[in-house]
């Protein structure tokens, strides 16, 4: 369970890092990318992951399964 970044489309505008209940994303060469191994898609603390809320841009970040 969890989201990843499209570097194709990622502006690296942070806006994602610090929404992030998890601590799961982290900047990755000059973009940011999510740690899926504990992304819980924001299970237990928000109804949808807030990475994607918070994410200005379309089809970003995306759900890996
Ligand atoms: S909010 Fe979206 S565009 Fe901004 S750094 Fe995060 S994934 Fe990239
Ligand atoms: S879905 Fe939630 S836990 Fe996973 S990276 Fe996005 S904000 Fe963090």
């Amino acid at each position: 369970m969890a989201v990843q970044i499209d570097a194709n489309i990622c502006t690296a505008c942070g806006d994602c890092e610090p929404v992030c209940p998890t601590d799961s994303i982290v900047p990755h060469k000059g973009l940011y990318t999510v740690k899926t191994d504990t992304c819980t898609e924001c299970d237990g603390d928000a109804d949808m992951p807030q990475c994607i809320d918070v994410c200005m841009e379309d089809d970003c970040i995306v759900f890996l399964d």
